[in-house]
């Protein structure tokens, strides 16, 4: 199985079986994301205790790309505090956006785990938009935004 191959897959099982799906009727924040190129729609509900984004729930509709990077953002960030939060987002939209962060191609999956399955969208630069957008609404919601 090529790397491609392998990504593709990843890209897939988050689509199929979208992890942190639902919505919190008690929500500490709630952001809501539109990507009008492409149609898709993120709505993220998290819970908050002591800095830690203690739950996350994750509704929606959209690309494939866009419902996968979303699921696999909600696993990145449940448990974590604000700023391991920001952290991460940093690093994921600055590969996304092809900014100073490197993978290493020998050993696939050691920078940013799982979430080096999107790299492959950088190719689509339509699609980029599809990838960050359930990053950026979720950022927004904690108001983590720099810009
Ligand atoms: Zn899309």
């Amino acid at each position: 199985m090529s790397l491609n191959d392998l990504y593709r897959e990843v890209i897939l099982d988050h689509y199929r079986s979208p992890r942190n799906r639902g919505s919190l009727p008690a929500a500490d924040a709630h952001g809501e994301g539109h990507n009008p190129l492409c149609g898709d729609e993120i709505t993220i509900d998290l819970s908050l205790a002591d800095g830690v984004v203690t739950d996350v729930a994750v509704s929606g509709q959209g690309c494939s790309i866009s419902q996968a990077s979303a699921s696999m953002m909600s696993e990145a960030i449940k448990g974590h505090t604000l700023d391991e939060i920001k952290s991460v987002s940093g690093d994921f939209i600055a590969l996304m956006t092809g900014d100073g962060i490197e993978l290493d191609e020998e050993k696939p999956g050691t920078v940013l785990g799982d979430l080096e399955a999107l790299a492959g969208v950088r190719e689509f630069p339509v699609r980029i938009k599809c990838a960050t957008l359930g990053w950026h609404t979720m950022l927004d919601a904690l108001d983590l935004s720099d810009a």
